[in-house]
């Protein structure tokens, strides 16, 4: 009998974000295929016995093909019955959840979306940023900075969007901002940079968009990160000094090693 395949957002890094229904799915797996940044209290979910199999990779290494990852997805399906694959934030918010999905449609595999919390907002929003704030941003565009080519072209979305969220930027950042103002955006509009969202490792840097790759340097910001751009970064200011962080002292809870589902 063949099995199904669950495409499991994993939220940004908090394994509290994971939803209801992917700990369902998770609790009863026989395979749990993850990326690299998933957290373990998620992957602790899944029983004993299950198999797991983590095809991230590790900077430097030579990355799994993702077809590679998509025949293990079928195959596990065929043979060991309930396949979860946890990949981070949201399966299909530029994460070639879309390209699993196809393979096991192709396959003639059964797959269930199980959305998740994406970075692209948890991001921003955890740093005190609202991304459509009335009066200030009725557009948002949820932008990569990076497609299968090499870096993607910003030209048409830079100036489309009241608020650009700009997902994989952080290797090239400069460029990116340089190509932002070089679109028609401007380099004294606010911007910001949000690290490790949700984990104790979270870092914001506001800045402009002229300034914030240098900024950013400095700070000695690391991946993974997301850049924001628009006139609701400013709104920061006000609101993230009374945004709970989470880290120990602050009030929010302890390190969230274990999950307790009821
Ligand atoms: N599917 C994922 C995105 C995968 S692309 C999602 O929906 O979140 C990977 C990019 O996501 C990173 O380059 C970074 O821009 C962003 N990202 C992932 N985790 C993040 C985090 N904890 N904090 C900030 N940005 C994050």
């Amino acid at each position: 009998m063949t099995g199904t395949v669950y495409l499991v957002g994993a939220g940004p890094g908090d394994p509290r974000l994971l939803t209801l229904r992917g700990a369902e799915v998770l609790q009863r797996a026989d395979v749990v295929v993850h990326d690299r940044l998933v957290a373990e209290a998620l992957l602790d979910l899944a029983p004993a016995g299950a198999e797991r199999i983590d095809v991230g990779k590790a900077p430097g290494d030579a990355p799994i093909p993702q077809e590679e990852i998509n025949r293990l997805l079928v195959d596990r399906a065929r043979t060991s019955g309930s396949v979860v694959r946890l990949k981070g934030g949201d399966p299909f918010v530029f994460g070639r959840g879309g390209e699993e999905a196809l393979a096991c449609a192709e396959a003639g595999i059964c797959v269930e979306i199980v959305p998740g919390v994406t970075s692209a907002v948890a991001a921003p929003g955890v740093a005190g940023i609202p991304l459509t704030h009335r009066g200030v941003a009725s557009t948002v565009a949820f932008v990569t900075a990076s497609v299968a080519t090499g870096p993607a072209d910003l030209s048409k979305v830079a100036t489309a969007a009241d608020t650009l969220v700009v997902l994989m930027a952080m290797r090239r950042l400069g460029d990116v901002c340089r190509a932002l103002v070089a679109a028609g955006r401007s380099p004294d509009e606010p911007a910001a940079l949000v690290s490790s969202a949700t984990t104790f490792e979270q870092r914001r840097v506001v800045a402009t968009l002229g300034t914030l790759a240098d900024d950013a340097e400095a700070a000695d910001v690391e991946p993974p990160a997301t850049l924001v751009v628009g006139d609701v970064v400013g709104l920061a200011e006000a609101i993230a000094p009374s945004v709970a962080r989470p880290s120990a002292g602050s009030g929010a809870e302890a390190e969230p090693a274990t999950l307790h589902l009821v």
